[in-house]
């Protein structure tokens, strides 16, 4: 079945292949998993996206996870609107900064001080700067499937579009520093242990995404957690907690909140900036007082704390209170549970999870418990399945290594529309 005219998208790809490397600002935007042409967004509003040739899709992409408050949230817009017409950046502090870091630190205690970047792979690198400077040591420990953006210490056996794209090792890495990085298997606290032991002395931090969404959707072992935090006790390294995705969406504080288990540095980004470039990277004074101009460890931007920016976080951080959390967690279980109903009238092999506002699933029979399971799952089903989703007016990541997110404009009336739809896919792609 294609009822979906895809002319104006076609054609704006093929414009923007000339000029764009594969016509994207960001990899996997490509379709490059999935296959076939991308369409071309024209709009948002609430949980609904439209594209250039006038189809419809509800929305469970959300910018990959900032949107928590749904497309063109109002809150969000009269932030943004009032913001702008006192002027675009200044390039000097704003009160609108220490807003939103004070709000960040009441919602996250253990995140003492922090300091805004515009991206994840800024917040990330800067934090692993930090850690390196405390501790004096070089090198790193990451989880296989793990993904904590695109700085050259992170492309090793990374998730995301370069699991996508199949080059978990980039070109352009130096070997001298990609040897730094150290990988385990997530989920695996004896194979971590094993690999920490052989080069206790050099590991300047753990850092890893709490729930992976970055392998698809990839829930922590009870027992996995506390291991990491007492191992790099143990060592004496820093834990990283790379929250950029699940900050402010596995629970109103995120990681520490819903697992009890406290880092030393946390980065943020997507829903502290509500759509708009935002990230951080804090944690205890003493160690963010290392940062310049406090301390002597780099790091800049001339567009961070831009206000617009610092608004739109602002506004959706304010909008998302605990109750509103919430509500969107248990909206969130509802489609998860209706999903999983779905696959099991469809009969086709299916395991997928949530924690609070962001969820995934597989084409697998196991639950998936590392990055080698989530590798192990039909991914040929999957194909068959997003193209079927989005022939109905679905649209969910397009690659079965990435996680999918709720909103607060995803009401009960969306998700049994979804869930109709979803069902109809899973027939057509299994059939
Ligand atoms: N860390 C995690 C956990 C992420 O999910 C991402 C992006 N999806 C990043 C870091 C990188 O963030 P950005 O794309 O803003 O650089």
């Amino acid at each position: 079945m294609s009822g979906r005219g895809t002319a104006r998208s076609a054609e704006l790809m093929a414009r923007a292949r000339e000029v764009i490397p594969g016509g994207v600002s960001s990899p996997v935007r490509a379709f490059g998993g999935v296959g076939g042409e991308p369409f071309v967004v024209e709009s948002g509003a609430g949980a609904r996206i439209r594209d250039v040739d006038g189809n419809e899709y509800i929305d469970f992409v959300l910018s990959w996870g900032p949107l928590v408050l749904g497309h063109a949230a109002p809150p969000v817009l009269d932030a943004l609107a009032h913001a702008m017409a006192r002027g675009t950046s200044f390039g000097i502090p704003t009160e609108l900064e220490t807003e939103l870091a004070e709000l960040v630190t009441e919602r996250m205690p253990h995140v003492e001080m922090l300091r805004f970047v515009s991206s994840g792979t800024e917040a990330t690198m800067s934090a692993v700067r930090v850690a390196r400077a405390f501790t004096r040591r070089d090198a790193l420990l990451k989880f296989e499937g793990c993904y904590h953006g695109h700085a050259d210490s992170f492309l090793v056996r990374a998730g995301s579009g370069v699991a996508t794209l199949g080059l978990p090792n980039s070109p352009g890495v130096p070997g001298a520093l990609a040897e730094l990085t150290l990988t385990a298997p997530y989920n695996d606290i004896a194979a971590t242990r094993a690999i920490v032991e052989a080069h206790a002395t050099s590991i300047a931090a753990i850092i890893v995404e709490p729930v992976v969404g970055n392998a698809g959707f990839i829930a922590p072992d009870p027992a996995f957690l506390p291991a990491l935090r007492e191992l790099a006790d143990e060592l004496g390294a820093l834990l990283i907690f790379d929250e950029v995705m699940t900050g402010f969406r596995v629970a109103p504080g995120g990681a520490r909140e819903r697992f009890g288990v406290t880092s030393d540095l946390t980065t943020l980004g997507k829903v502290i900036g509500g759509g708009l470039p935002v990230a951080a990277y804090g944690g205890r004074r003493e160690l963010m007082e290392l940062v310049a101009p406090s301390g002597p460890v780099y790091q800049a931007g001339t567009l961070s704390g831009n206000p617009l920016a610092m608004a739109a976080g602002l506004a959706t951080l304010r909008a998302l209170t605990p109750e509103l959390h919430e509500r969107i967690a248990r909206r969130t279980e509802r489609l998860v549970q209706g999903f999983r109903e779905a696959a099991a009238r469809v009969g086709v092999p299916f395991t997928a999870d949530v924690a609070g506002t962001m969820w995934g699933y597989f084409f697998s029979a196991e639950p998936v418990r590392d990055f080698a399971g989530a590798r192990r799952s039909d991914v040929a089903l999957f194909r068959r399945f997003f193209h079927a989703a989005l022939e109905r007016g679905v649209y969910l990541a397009p690659s079965p290594y990435e996680a999918a997110f709720m909103s607060a404009v995803h009401g009960d009336d969306v998700i049994d529309d979804a869930l109709a739809r979803i069902e109809d896919a899973l027939r057509a792609a299994s059939a």
